[in-house]
């Protein structure tokens, strides 16, 4: 399903002017966010940006040292109060699935259910077993399951006590590189076939882009950007944004009535978002990705630049042109396609969606 969460719905999370410090070192400046009911909300950033610690802040694994953490409208931190994370209705799911070895698959799923009436507790374990693929497999101990096999028991055991909230801290770090893909498909089946809120936690752009809802992205203990993953990626608010969620070249081009004057000719000004008259006359960078961007074999005269890289990756070629101006410029070609290393290209924009732009000027802190 590519549903997004309905703008209007009302947020089941809320972190409100988060600061948290580990002894004189600030995680955490000033963090807020509101997550939708129902979403798959992910946090996306480098390794030491302060992911982790803001899922742990949620589960009630951290407390702020600044800000509220409000969980259904109820302040479960700040305020001096302070919710512990069995109280907090949040079910985790941990990167190595903390499975219980001594248990089977059925004794770990019904974990969190032992208030629960016998029958009442088996017909929930079952349920779960059956959601998550292994309704045979009930009997078995977690070192006679597959990674993804254990993966799936984690996440049927943290929800199987009907979790307001569900949290995954890089819940496919463990898994090989095939079965990651897999498994990604079957969470989100999973999540949302439930209707759990979730957030998960990765510095993977293709899982953060492929199972989310919304992507938060994250630097230096900040959100730098949340929004769709086709926002994020086409509409990056930052540079630091553009450039974590893929290649990003910046194409430096003048503003001219109509059109951005560039060293790769003429870009239409209604091609670039949201590109107002007033920069008439100022130099912007626009955002282009290799798939925006085509070279060619030239001759000497119509030619751009020269082909510096060439990186064959299976279904593409990624090349990486060095511009006459001294820009660079990369772009993706399908593998059959043939340009050399060295050899001279013409490139043109041949992007069929609206550029993103930056201001040339303020590239230091943009
Ligand atoms: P990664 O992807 O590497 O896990 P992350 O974005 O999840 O990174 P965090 O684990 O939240 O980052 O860590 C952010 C910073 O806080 C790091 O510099 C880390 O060393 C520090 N940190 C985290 N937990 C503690 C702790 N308990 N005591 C001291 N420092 C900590």
């Amino acid at each position: 399903d590519e549903a997004q969460a309905p703008t209007t719905a009302e947020p089941v999370l809320e972190l409100d002017g988060i600061a948290k410090r580990f002894g004189s070192e600030e995680v955490i400046g000033d963090l807020s966010l509101a997550v939708r009911d129902g979403e798959i909300l992910t946090l996306l950033g480098p390794s030491g940006c302060g992911k982790t610690t803001t899922l742990r802040l949620i589960a009630g694994l951290e407390k702020p040292n600044a800000g509220h953490v409000r969980l259904q409208d109820e302040t479960v931190a700040g305020d001096g109060r302070f919710v512990p994370p069995e109280e907090r209705g949040v079910g985790v799911v941990f990167q190595d699935f903390a499975l219980f070895p001594h248990l089977t698959a059925h004794e770990n799923v019904a974990f969190g259910l032992q208030e629960w009436a016998d029958a009442e507790r088996d017909a929930r374990v079952d349920e779960l077993l059956e959601l998550v693929g292994l309704a045979d497999h009930g009997e078995d101990y977690p070192d006679e399951l597959s990674g993804g096999q254990q993966q799936r028991i984690a996440l049927a055991r943290s929800l199987a006590p009907e979790p307001e909230m569900l949290l995954l801290d890089e819940p496919f770090s463990n898994l090989d590189v095939d079965l990651r893909v897999e498994m990604r498909e079957e969470v989100r089946r999973i999540i949302k076939e439930t209707g759990v809120t979730a957030i998960s936690v990765t510095h993977d752009q293709e899982e953060a882009l492929s199972i989310s809802d919304r992507v938060a992205v994250m630097n230096d203990g900040d959100i730098e950007q949340i929004d769709t993953p086709q926002q994020v990626f086409q509409q990056p608010e930052s540079r630091f944004v553009a450039g974590f969620l893929g290649h990003a070249s910046f194409l430096p081009g003048e503003v001219h009535g109509d059109h951005v004057e560039t060293a790769l000719g003429r870009v239409l000004r209604d091609d670039v978002h949201g590109l107002a008259h007033q920069y008439d006359g100022s130099i912007v960078d626009l955002l282009v990705r290799p798939d925006d961007v085509t070279a060619y074999p030239a001759a000497e005269a119509e030619a751009d630049g020269r082909v510096v890289y060439r990186r064959y990756l299976g279904p593409t070629v990624l090349y990486r042109v060095e511009l006459d101006g001294g820009e660079t410029i990369e772009c993706m070609h399908n593998h059959s396609d043939r340009i050399d290393l060295d050899e001279r290209v013409g490139v043109r924009v041949t992007a069929d969606h609206e550029l993103a732009w930056f201001p040339a000027d303020h590239r230091a802190d943009a």
